[in-house]
C-alpha cells in the first residue's frame, strides 16, 4: 500500500529550477521513545501526538539532520540511532517551492489536487531574501559536489553558468569542456574552442569566487581554477582581472570587500530561479536527494533584469544597488507515508 511511485507529485507545470525536493527519513521507534520516555506520554497518547507532528522545515531540510530524524543513501536503511528497519521508518517528501508570479498559479493548482484529509500534505510559508538564497544554493551545490575530485571545478563553473546565463544549455557545452580558462580577448560571454571554454573576466572571475566560497569551508582556503587561495589572494586576483572596478568596489579591507562581493553576488544574480531548460543540478547519484535537485525559480527574472544587464555591461558600478530581497518559499510536505507508517506501527503495538 506505501509504494513509493504514486507518490511522485507532478511538478511539469513548475518551471525548470523552482522547487527543490527534499527527503528526510524519521525513525518511529525513535519518535515514540521520544514521546514516551523524554515526555512522558502513555504510549495511546503519544501515538495520537506522533501523528499531529510534524517536522520542521529546519528539520526537513537540514543536512545535518538529528534524532529521530536522518538522512541516508541506504536501499535498506537502519535508525542510525537505533538500528531499527523498514518498518519503522517512515519518510518525509518536502517540496521547497519559490514563489512568484512563474509558480504561483501552478502552486495553487497542485495545492488543490492534493488530499486533504488528515493532513496528508501540509504547507508553510517563509521568507527568504537573496542572500540567504545564495547561501543556500551554494549549499546545495558544495553538497552535491565531490571536492575530492578534481572535476567538481567544472561542475561548480557549469552550474554558475546555468544561473548566470541562463539561455544557455552549459549542461550539452560541458560534455566537451575539459578545462576553463579566463579570456584575455572577450569583454563579456564566453567562447569555446575545441575541449576549452574561454570566459569574459567577469564571468571567470564570479566562477572562481563560487569555487572559493564552496570550498572555502572544506579546507583552508578555497580552491579554484587559479588553484587553492586564501581572501586576499582570491580579493587580489578579482582586482587583477577588473572585476572589483567593474562593480564599483573601491574598499581595501578584505573583509569589507568579501562582505559586498557576496551582496553583489546575491543581488545581481538569480540564485533561486532561472536555470537553464533541461538542466539538472549536480547529483550525488543515490538514492538520497535531499538537497539532490536544487532548483528554483524566477518570481523577479523580469523585476531584476535591469539589474543584471547593467551589470553586464563593464563600466557601470552599481554598489548603491545592493538590496536583499524578500523571496516567499512554500514548503509543501508529504506527510502520508509518515502517517501511514505511524499507523501501523500503532497497530502492531495495540
Ligand atoms: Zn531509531
Amino acid at each position: 500500500m506505501a509504494t513509493t511511485k504514486k507518490r511522485e507529485l507532478d511538478l511539469k507545470d513548475f518551471p525548470p529550477g523552482t522547487v527543490t525536493e527534499f527527503t528526510t527519513l524519521v525513525c518511529l521507534a525513535c519518535i515514540f521513545d521520544i514521546f514516551t520516555r523524554q515526555l512522558g506520554l502513555a504510549p495511546r497518547t503519544a501515538f495520537s501526538e506522533i501523528k499531529r507532528h510534524t517536522p520542521t522545515t529546519e528539520e526537513l531540510t537540514s543536512r545535518s539532520a538529528t534524532r529521530p530524524y536522518f538522512d541516508t543513501d541506504d536501499k535498506h536503511p537502519h535508525c542510525p540511532y537505533c538500528g531499527s528497519t523498514k518498518r519503522w521508518l517512515a519518510r518525509f517528501d518536502t517540496y521547497c517551492i519559490e514563489g512568484g508570479k512563474t509558480t504561483d498559479a501552478a502552486r495553487r493548482t497542485l495545492i488543490k489536487t492534493l488530499p486533504k484529509v488528515g493532513d496528508q500534505f501540509v504547507v508553510v510559508e517563509k521568507k527568504s531574501d537573496s542572500r540567504a538564497v545564495l547561501f543556500e544554493w551554494l549549499d546545495t551545490l558544495g553538497v552535491n559536489l565531490d571536492l575530492t575530485e578534481e572535476s567538481w571545478l567544472l561542475d561548480a563553473t557549469r552550474n554558475y553558468l546555468s544561473r548566470r546565463e541562463p539561455k544557455t544549455n552549459w549542461e550539452e557545452v560541458f560534455q566537451e569542456i575539459r578545462a576553463v580558462r579566463r579570456s584575455s580577448r572577450l569583454t563579456e560571454g564566453s567562447e569555446r574552442d575545441g575541449i576549452r571554454l574561454f570566459l569574459a573576466p567577469d564571468l571567470y572571475g564570479e566562477a572562481i569566487l563560487i569555487q572559493y566560497l564552496v570550498s572555502r569551508s572544506h579546507t583552508h582556503g578555497g580552491l579554484t581554477l587559479e588553484g587553492r587561495l586564501t581572501l586576499m589572494d582570491l580579493i587580489r586576483r578579482l582586482r587583477y582581472i577588473g572585476y572589483l572596478d567593474r562593480i564599483g568596489i573601491t574598499e581595501r579591507d578584505p573583509g569589507e570587500v568579501f562582505e559586498k562581493l557576496i551582496d553583489h553576488l546575491a543581488a545581481t544574480r538569480d540564485w533561486s530561479r532561472v536555470t537553464t531548460p533541461g538542466t539538472k543540478e549536480v547529483s550525488t547519484g543515490s538514492g538520497s536527494d535531499r538537497a539532490g535537485r536544487a532548483k528554483k525559480s524566477s518570481k523577479k527574472a523580469t523585476k531584476k533584469s535591469s539589474t543584471s544587464e547593467k551589470s553586464r555591461t563593464p563600466a557601470l558600478p552599481e554598489p548603491d544597488e545592493i538590496m536583499t530581497e524578500p523571496v516567499k518559499l512554500y514548503y509543501l510536505i508529504d506527510r502520508r507515508d509518515f502517517l501511514e507508517k505511524s499507523k501501523s506501527v500503532y497497530a502492531s503495538y495495540a
